[in-house]
Formats: C-alpha cells, sequence, structure tokens
C-alpha cells in the first residue's frame, strides 16, 4: 500500500477584524478577482446592505454580475442558480449565516468557482469547511463541498450579532476536546486511523481560545480567536478528508436532536451541552471545559433555555444510529447509560435542566 499524501485546499484570503465589511472590495480585488455573483441572507441587506454594496460599487473595476438574497436551500434552488451563472464571472460572494452560506458554498462547488465566505454570525465551523448542510428531498443532509477560497470576518458585525450566535460558536469550538478523544478511542479500537497533523490542529484551535485571558465574549481580541478556532476546526477536517477531527459523539447527540425536536437549539448550544455530558463520560477535561462554559456565561445562558432533560436522554439513545460506522464512546452501552444518568447526577447538569 503506497503512503497516502496529502493534497489539501485552504484559504488564500484571511481577512478577520473591525470594519472588514466597509473593505470587502479590496479583498476580493486583491486576488485580481472582479466580477463577482452575490448571495446575501434575508435581513442582512436591511442590516448591513448600505456598507456592503458601499464596499462593493466604491471601486470601478468591481462589477457584480448578479445578487441574490436567498432564504432558500433547497437542492432545485441550488441546481437551478448554479447552471445559470452568468457567463464571465470568476467567483461567488456568499454574505449572511450558515444558511446563505451552505447555499453560495455550494453553488461556487458546482460551478468550480472560487467561494469568498462572509459570514455575519460565527455560530459553528461553517463558514470556514468544506462541509454543507443542504435540503435533499426534504431531509437536511451534509454533503461535502469545497473550502472557501477567501474568509473574511468584520468582528464588529459579529459583536452585533446576537449573543446566542457567539455562545454557539463558542459550543461548537470546545467540541474538538471530546471530538478528538473520540477520534483516538476509535482508532485504539482499530476501527479507523487518526490523521495526526489534523488531531495537533483540532487541539490547539480549542486550546488557544479556553487559555486566553478575556473579560467579555464581546471583545474584538475573544472573537477574533473565535474566528481563528472555527477556521483552524475546518481546516483539520480538511486535513482528515472527513469530519471527525472536529465531530466525535458530541455531534451525533446534536444531530439526533435536530432529527428528533421540532425546534432544535441552535448546533453549537446543543454541541457545547452534549461536549460537557461526555467530557464527564470519557473522563477527561471536564474540569476546564465547565471552567470555561462557567466563565463566558454559556451556561447561565442555556438555563434562560429551559430545555428538556428528556430530549438529550433519547438524542443520547439515538445517538449510534446516526453513524452506524462509528465507533465513538455513545456506540458502547455503558457509556450511553452513564451520559443519560449524568444529565439528572451532575450538579451543573441538573441545574441546566433543571431537574434538582
Ligand atoms: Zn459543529
Amino acid at each position: 500500500m503506497k503512503p497516502q499524501i496529502h493534497r489539501i485546499s485552504i484559504p488564500a484570503i484571511m481577512e478577520v477584524g473591525p470594519n472588514k465589511l466597509e473593505e470587502l472590495d479590496r479583498y476580493i480585488i486583491k486576488s485580481g478577482i472582479t466580477k463577482i455573483v452575490l448571495y446575501i441572507g434575508e435581513g442582512i441587506k436591511d442590516l448591513f446592505g448600505d456598507t456592503i454594496f458601499g464596499a462593493l460599487n466604491k471601486n470601478k473595476r468591481l462589477k457584480v454580475l448578479e445578487d441574490n438574497y436567498c432564504d432558500e436551500n433547497s437542492m432545485e434552488y441550488i441546481t437551478t442558480k448554479a447552471f445559470s451563472i452568468p457567463a464571465g464571472t470568476q467567483a461567488i460572494v456568499g454574505i449572511g449565516g450558515g444558511k446563505v452560506l451552505d447555499v453560495a458554498k455550494y453553488i461556487a462547488f458546482l460551478s468550480d468557482l472560487p467561494f469568498f465566505s462572509v459570514p455575519t454570525s460565527t455560530a459553528h465551523d461553517g463558514f470556514a469547511s468544506s462541509g454543507c448542510s443542504l435540503y435533499i428531498n426534504g431531509h437536511r443532509t451534509s454533503v461535502h463541498a469545497r473550502m472557501p477560497y477567501g474568509i473574511i470576518v468584520d468582528t464588529m458585525v459579529i459583536k452585533s450579532s446576537p449573543e446566542k450566535f457567539i455562545y454557539s460558536g463558542i459550543g461548537d469550538i470546545v467540541s474538538k476536546v471530546t471530538a478528538v478523544f473520540d477520534w483516538l478511542f476509535e482508532e485504539d479500537q482499530g476501527v479507523t486511523r487518526v490523521d495526526d497533523v489534523a488531531v495537533m490542529i483540532a487541539k490547539k484551535s480549542v486550546n488557544s481560545i479556553v487559555r486566553m485571558p478575556y473579560s467579555d465574549i464581546k471583545e474584538f481580541f475573544f472573537i477574533k480567536e473565535l474566528v481563528d478556532s472555527l477556521t483552524m476546526s475546518g481546516i483539520a477536517m480538511e486535513i482528515a478528508g472527513n469530519s471527525s477531527p472536529a465531530s466525535g459523539s458530541e455531534h451525533l447527540i446534536s444531530h439526533a436532536l435536530d432529527k428528533m425536536t421540532p425546534n432544535p437549539q441552535l448546533h453549537g448550544i446543543q454541541v457545547g451541552i452534549a461536549t460537557y455530558i461526555m467530557s464527564l463520560v470519557h473522563n477527561h477535561r471536564y474540569e476546564r471545559i465547565r471552567k470555561f462554559f462557567s466563565d463566558t456565561g454559556f451556561f447561565d445562558f442555556v438555563k434562560t433555555l429551559k430545555l428538556n432533560p428528556e430530549d438529550y436522554v433519547n438524542a443520547i439513545d439515538m445517538a449510534p444510529t446516526i453513524k452506524p460506522n462509528r465507533m465513538t464512546y455513545l456506540h458502547i452501552e455503558e457509556h450511553r447509560e452513564k451520559a443519560k444518568r449524568l444529565i439528572y447526577e451532575d450538579e451543573m447538569l441538573a441545574d441546566i435542566f433543571n431537574v434538582i
């Protein structure tokens, strides 16, 4: 067997800081790209339309060949758009939340064009990964596309987004702790082989943010660290060629909740809670996670959501069926039982779920 040699694509442009939206034109043109198609999330035009078009119209060389305001992520919409791209388009630019970025990313992938990812919230690592979550035949489905060519994040915009999105990003980044633990466990079971560099990057992504000093999650420095860490998580997946370095048993619980509950919470909120549960089951770094979630206010925020503990119990039972080919801790009954017990027995979880 020949050794596997990595060929990965990583973003060529990475701009993170305050007021980056005002200079959108500059970051696009500096790549030699002058003809773009825009996808903007519903509601984003009202909030940031003047800034976006102010930037894009101020340089005569840059031409917006088509602008789309989209709130749809069906495959039908995407393929229709992908096969009617205006002639001469050099790049697709997506601006908004996870949904519009996934749509624009997949259209760029189908059209073989570079994709600029301009998130207006950082609820998970999707803005910096090759994966997309799309509606196919009425079901939310994960599909593989390509890493963004450019990532441009205006930290002023992120700061102005509702706190829940920042908490969701916090939950998603901390999940690398349990995801990597599960991946290494799978390797021990002989089920898979981990990629050492992907493990290293996934670990670094979470370690840098949980160890940094900050006083408020809306500080620019903290937001930048969150964006950088989520991007590293996306790169770890790209290196691995799958989602394992960023998604373990904690993500299975969240995917199960998405399937079972009529109104799931934000991805990173569910993932964050499941990460704390799994860190206790793994008996690995749970004190650090508890401290970080307490200090950032993640746990206090979660308490306001009035979550149903039974949903989490059922999601834990369903978790292994989400990815039957994997062998995370939750694929073993004894660990599922422990996870379910902890919801009622761990002091912090009992408090969050209001079961004291
Ligand atoms: Zn995630």
